[in-house]
């Protein structure tokens, strides 16, 4: 445990609450709890919500699962958690997710960490004690050495500014904040505005239940099949038997998957190979699609075109009204160019009768009126819209947290142009706030990213506790560097090119790219640098002893 700091100066803002404050309860905030906890550092979370899981908690919509392997996407700091908890499916469903979280949770005993319904409205950095000072929405006040936000990529929902959307008196809901109560659609006339990852994800699951069910798409997406399976116990079995072996791949691959890269060009194969692998790539799970896919399928217009081609080809095979499928079939953007989304049954689910697509490139919603949606082709009645537009994606929980560092910097401010980082984890006038999972963190099966993240964020604060230090921030060149090689990066592949990765969603929102575009090889390159050389891309020095500053 870390000696709470005595100040011997005037200023004295009283005992710390902590050594590390966390803000977020979701998978990255749970991760860092346990870490710190265990590394010796007492620990506080706060969670807006009442309850364990984050992106886990809020988006509880109908049909809301992962679209990364189960087994992949958990924990894996512990083997006992891993054998004791046996996924139902390749891909599970949230209530699922949320389960499990709770499970770690409770297992490891950090619950009593937790304090809940607890939204932050600011966090001040005080520079003579170099300590945090949190308020949350009752008031109350708390104070630790280190901040550490989890607040995630995908907390804050994007509405759109449609006119009259509060008038409208029937059931409205956004994906990303469904309610906990369960919502009957029994026999409901039910919009869903939007058909990214949630829309095509819920629209499937509720069609059997509604009376008729109208998909308001902006921009079509180009949908693959997820491949969803149940985990049979032979497959249970395997999974514990080979679990150091695939730890070893996920802890060392390029995005975080199983998925082995495919070395192959497109053009490599005659068109025969091509169009079986296609087809072979149609049948593989999730991510497959993109992580092994052909190598060039991102980099080559031509490759591009042809695996687009071939799905055009499936949507048009699936969907029986021609106009629906030409609606359905993206004209704008490539394979990737936004993040694919995985579905099932969605292509499917538009030879239903009740179903109905809008395009709303030719038909823009213009209002929304008490009753329902107003295009150009009439006010369409329904008795509930889901809101699956998106979120404000990287930065939106952290700006509006009331973050301020050294000098009052305001990092709403500090970032107005966009996130400057370094490893996704600090920057600077900010000394000993972190933010793993946010901007500039992953690119890919997030839990891996993320977790490198927390391991390295507590392993640099036990070397600063061994060193003598308390005090640590992010020098400007590392920040620069790290920041100019996401965006260098960011230009080098169409990759979310068209989508909410660069923040475009959200009106004045500064056009940057908001993943990590090196992926997890730079991140352990720069972590392995960090680290043999004593952290020198940091600023570390000693504040809690009266300001007397042991520089390094
Ligand atoms: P999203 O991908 O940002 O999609 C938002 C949708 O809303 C888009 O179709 C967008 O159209 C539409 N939209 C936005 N403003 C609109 C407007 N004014 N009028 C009409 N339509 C509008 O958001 P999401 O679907 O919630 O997904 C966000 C991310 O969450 C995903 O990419 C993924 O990373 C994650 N997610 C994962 C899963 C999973 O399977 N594990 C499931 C759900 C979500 P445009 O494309 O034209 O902008």
């Amino acid at each position: 445990m870390m000696n709470h700091p005595e100040p011997t100066h005037e200023h004295d803002p009283g005992p710390l609450d902590a050594d590390v404050l966390i803000v977020g309860a979701g998978v990255t905030g749970i991760h860092q709890l346990y870490l710190a906890r265990e590394a010796g550092f007492s620990v506080r979370l706060l969670e807006a919500g009442d309850g364990v899981g984050g992106t886990w908690y809020w988006n509880r919509y109908p049909g809301c699962r992962f679209d990364s392997e189960s087994y992949t996407y958990a924990y894996l700091f512990s083997k006992e958690l891993f054998d004791e908890w046996e996924w139902r499916e390749q891909f599970a469903e949230q209530p699922e997710t949320e389960r499990y979280l709770n499970h770690v949770v409770d297992r490891f005993d950090l619950r009593r960490h937790m304090r809940f319904d607890a939204r932050v409205t600011s966090a001040t950095f005080d520079e003579p004690t170099a300590t945090w000072t949190v308020v949350t929405d009752d008031g109350t006040k708390s104070r630790s050495r280190y901040l550490i936000a989890a607040t995630g990529v995908l907390s804050v929902p994007f509405y759109p500014d449609v006119p009259g959307r509060a008038d409208f008196r029937g059931q409205s809901m956004h994906t990303g904040r469904w309610p906990a109560a369960p919502v009957d659609l029994t026999a409901k006339r039910v919009a869903v505005i939007g058909t990214g990852s949630s829309g095509v994800q819920i629209a499937p699951v509720i069609v059997d239940e509604v009376a008729s069910l109208t998909v308001y798409q902006r921009s079509a997406n180009w949908c693959t099949p997820l491949n969803n399976a149940p985990i049979t116990s032979d497959e249970q079995k395997q999974l514990r038997v080979g679990f150091e072996a695939m730890s070893e791949v996920l802890n060392t691959s390029t995005a975080g998957f199983l998925h082995p890269a495919n070395d192959r060009s497109a053009f490599d194969d005659t068109e025969e190979e091509r169009q079986a692998f296609f087809e072979t790539m149609w049948r593989s799970p999730g991510f497959s699609k993109l992580s092994s896919n052909y190598a060039d399928v991102l980099f080559d217009d031509g490759a591009n075109a042809e695996w687009c081609e071939f799905i055009t080809r499936k949507i048009r095979g699936i969907v029986q009204d021609p106009g629906t499928a030409d609606k359905l079939i993206p004209k704008d953007h490539g394979f990737g160019e936004k993040r694919p989304p995985f579905v099932t049954g969605y292509y499917e689910m538009f030879n239903d009768p009740k179903v109905s697509l809008v395009d709303l490139k030719q038909t823009p919603i213009e209002r929304i009126t008490e009753r329902g949606i107003e295009t150009a082709d009439g006010v369409q009645e329904f008795d509930v819209i889901v809101w699956a537009t998106g979120f404000d994606f990287g930065t939106g929980a952290l700006l509006r947290m009331g973050v301020r560092g050294r000098d009052g910097l305001a990092l709403v401010d500090h970032w107005a142009e966009g996130p400057t980082t370094f490893l996704g984890v600090q920057t600077t006038g900010f000394p000993n706030f972190f933010f793993p999972g946010g901007p500039h963190a992953a690119a890919g099966n997030n839990p891996r990213y993320n977790g490198d993240q927390v391991e390295f964020i507590t392993r640099a604060l036990a070397s600063l506790r061994d060193d003598g230090f308390d005090t640590i921030e992010v020098g400007p060149e590392a920040e620069e560097s790290w920041t100019a090689m996401v965006d260098r990066g960011a230009g080098q592949s169409p990759f979310g090119e068209a989508s909410y990765f660069f923040g475009t969603n959200i009106p004045g929102k500064p056009r940057k790219y908001l993943l990590n575009s090196g992926g997890r090889p730079k991140l352990f390159k720069e972590i392995a640098k960090v680290e043999a050389n004593d952290y020198q891309a940091f600023r570390r020095t000693r504040t809690s002893d009266g300001g007397n500053r042991g520089q390094r």
